[in-house]
């Protein structure tokens, strides 16, 4: 795979200062399972508008990553999650980040196209990008980072690749249906979410 650079534990410095000029990253993580507290982080997976993707192997117990804290928390770049909730509550809960400002492809993707029910990446990719992702690696053992395979880590490239292409095709979606502006609200109140989440409450918004 070109354009990968598989970074242990942090951003190199000047991985970070490639990354600090960008206006937008794509952003994913992969861990042990969907349940943070119990399951790990064991990879970051970041990617510019140049496609430049870094991969960064977390160790076991690691509670600080400040290159990438700094990234994260620059005001400057917009960080693009597909389903930010989980990867947002992941990072604030192991490396105390948090993340803004924030675009989820998900909820983009749930405002914009309501003509369907399909907002997994591989829909939204398949759709707007007219690419197939591979995703038999999505269920695999994370936690060997050391020994990731081929096809693990093509796969946790192509899940950061398209995020910026979407982001912008979303927008432009977004806004020809006056949707845009709900979307910067639900996704400013992300969180907020994440907060009521990781407190472990269900929905307080409900009856
Ligand atoms: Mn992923």
């Amino acid at each position: 795979m070109k354009n990968l650079e598989i970074c242990d534990g942090d951003l190199t410095q000047e991985t970070l200062s490639r990354y600090l000029e960008a206006n937008a990253i794509g952003v994913d993580t992969e861990t042990m399972g969907l349940v943070y507290g119990r399951d790990r982080l064991c990879l970051v997976q970041l990617c510019d508008d140049n496609c430049y993707v870094a991969a960064i192997r977390i160790q076991r117990g690691q509670t600080k990553a400040p290159n990438l804290k700094k990234l994260m928390e620059a005001p400057q770049i917009v960080k693009i999650f597909h389903y930010a909730r989980f990867d947002l509550a992941q990072l604030r809960t192991t490396f105390g980040i948090e993340v803004q400002p924030i675009f989820c492809t998900k909820i983009a993707s749930k405002l914009a196209r309501t003509y369907t029910n399909s907002h997994g990446l591989k829909s939204l990719v398949l759709e707007l990008e007219g690419v197939e992702l591979d995703k038999t690696s999505q269920s695999s053992d994370w936690g060997n980072a050391a020994n990731l395979s081929d096809a693990q880590l093509s796969y946790a490239a192509n899940d950061v690749l398209y995020l910026i292409s979407l982001r912008e095709k979303l927008i432009t979606m977004l806004q020809r249906e006056e949707r845009w502006e709900l979307a910067q609200q639900s996704m400013a109140c992300l969180p907020t979410i994440v907060s009521l989440d990781i407190a472990h409450y269900k929905d307080i918004f409900e009856h």
